[in-house]
């Protein structure tokens, strides 16, 4: 028996992967500690790694976990209904006015809910361009104010010297 090298005083085993690989000694107080210094995936059971001991074997074993995950979640399409897509990409709202409503299975539902989230960030973005157009339209009106003041000063100051100068020549 030997003291835990953490220095809690308490009696020290030895830890070991699934492999049988030696990992450190641990107490109860740092068992814990000392596991989360190395990849969970070497203290599974029942793995090829488990079995071998390679690293090979370690990735390997990730590729199959991966494949099941992607075996187990396959990603479903979301349907957005022929119709509506048409009456979008067209333009022409009337499309789905004139149409005859129909019952929706939920692929094609959640299809209409990403359209409608489209459609209100396209609005909501066309709002917010339509505003900041608006901020320099006003601004561009204000300079316009400015440069026709100044082209009034000009021809009143023009018209003076005009008139001062025709004075002189008579
Ligand atoms: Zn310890």
């Amino acid at each position: 028996m030997r003291l835990c090298p953490c220095g809690s005083g308490q009696w020290s085993r030895e830890l070991l992967d699934a492999a049988g690989i030696y990992c450190g000694r641990v107490c109860d107080d740092c068992e814990k500690r000392k596991r989360a210094e190395f990849r969970s995936e070497i203290f599974d059971e029942g793995t090829a790694y488990a079995r071998s001991g390679e690293e090979e074997d370690l990735l390997n074993d990730n590729e199959e976990r991966n494949l099941s995950f992607e075996v187990v979640k396959p990603p479903k399409p979301a349907m957005v209904p022929t119709e509506v897509v048409a009456a979008i990409t067209a333009a022409r709202p009337e499309l789905l006015r004139m149409g005859t409503p129909r019952a929706m299975d939920a692929d094609e539902v959640r299809g209409m809910y990403e359209a409608i989230a489209m459609l209100i960030q396209d609005g909501f973005a066309a709002q917010q361009k339509a505003a900041r157009l608006e901020t320099q339209l006003a601004r561009s009106r204000d300079r316009l104010d400015e440069v026709m003041a100044a082209i009034h000063v000009a021809n009143h100051a023009a018209s003076i010297a005009k008139l001062s100068f025709t004075d002189e020549d008579e």
